[in-house]
């Protein structure tokens, strides 16, 4: 790879970041919700075709479906009273995840080892191409944002950095180690992988604000040595990190994200603002950036890689194989 001039990746704006992403995972970012909401996405509302799509148990399904109509992503409503049966769909809550998925796919087609995002294809009805590659792109000057290309307004972190992680309800992280061969079947398997999982989100953005070295992982996330070490390991699996073994600027067995790792930010951005806009609370201030390339307020535009416009819900359809 070409070492290039690269601008540095804004600290400040990754901590604002971290902390709505951190928010934004107690409540999706577990692999079967994903899984879920993505089949939801592609207009699957009967329990049936959630558990024949996804593969996933009864219970497991019951008790997934049930979180997330306790979350407000999703509403149970009758379509037949004799006998009673009921779908799920996606309130506005959970529409508006749209572009959260959006990005996962241009990543996983950039990205995944097979490159096809595993055939999960989004049409945007507006201009009638198929399939279309979202990007994502500051609204004022149109060019695409980079982790390199965005910082943070107000560099204060008072109110920020102190928010700790909910320890409670990180789930039990077995659907992350146990990664098994059904799963990963499953479309987008690769971006799940990350961000279905609490520990790897929490190590991609220490990697992020530079943390390195194992210790420093562990100091920062505040994780047991095993679960760091199972995560790390995935993540250079993965390609998202590197293990540094010659000598690089003084650093030996040092973690540094790759491009591929890096590449990952717009899926952070988009996370954090749909948690700007759904489930901020008395502990943060909304998230303010400025793109670096015009000097504006950071306003994120989903636009068609074929026309150019605007790529919504509204205008877009996908579908999931
Ligand atoms: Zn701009
Ligand atoms: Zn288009």
């Amino acid at each position: 790879m070409q070492p290039e001039p690269h601008p540095p990746i804004d600290d400040f704006a990754v901590n604002a970041v971290l902390i709505a992403v951190r928010q934004a995972a107690d409540v999706i970012c577990d692999r079967s919700s994903l899984v879920l909401l993505l089949f939801a996405h592609a207009g699957v509302e009967r329990f049936g075709d959630f558990r024949e799509r996804s593969a996933l148990g009864n219970r497991q399904l019951i008790s997934r479906l049930g979180a997330l109509i306790e979350q407000e992503i999703l509403v149970r409503l009758a379509y037949s009273r004799h006998p009673p049966r009921y779908g799920y769909h996606l309130t506005h809550m959970g529409l508006d995840l749209f572009d959260v998925f959006a990005t996962m796919v241009r990543w996983d087609n950039a990205w995944s080892p097979d490159g096809s995002a595993k055939g999960v294809l989004i049409e945007h009805l507006s201009c009638g191409a198929s399939p279309v590659e979202p990007q994502l792109q500051c609204g004022l000057c149109a060019e695409e944002v980079t982790a390199r290309s965005v910082v943070e307004i107000k560099a204060s972190h008072k109110d920020v950095a102190r928010v700790p992680p909910k320890a409670t309800s990180y789930r039990r992280s077995s659907s992350a180690t146990a990664a098994n061969a059904t799963e990963r079947l499953h479309p987008l398997a690769h971006c799940f992988e990350i961000f279905g999982d609490k520990w790897s989100i929490e190590v991609l953005v220490s990697a992020f604000l530079r943390t390195r070295n194992f210790g420093d992982f562990q100091a920062q996330i505040g994780i047991s040595t095993n679960i760091l070490s199972d995560r790390l390991t995935r993540l250079v699996h993965l390609g998202i990190l590197r293990l540094n073994t010659q000598k690089e600027a003084g650093r030996t067995g040092a973690y540094m994200l790759t491009e591929k790792g890096i590449a990952l930010y717009p899926i952070l951005l988009a996370i954090q603002a749909w948690a700007d806009k759904w489930l901020r609370d008395r502990y943060r201030s909304p998230v303010r950036l400025k793109h670096r390339t015009c000097g504006q307020p950071l306003q994120l535009s989903l636009v068609c890689s074929s026309c150019g416009k605007a790529l919504q819900r509204a205008n877009a359809r996908i579908t999931v194989p």
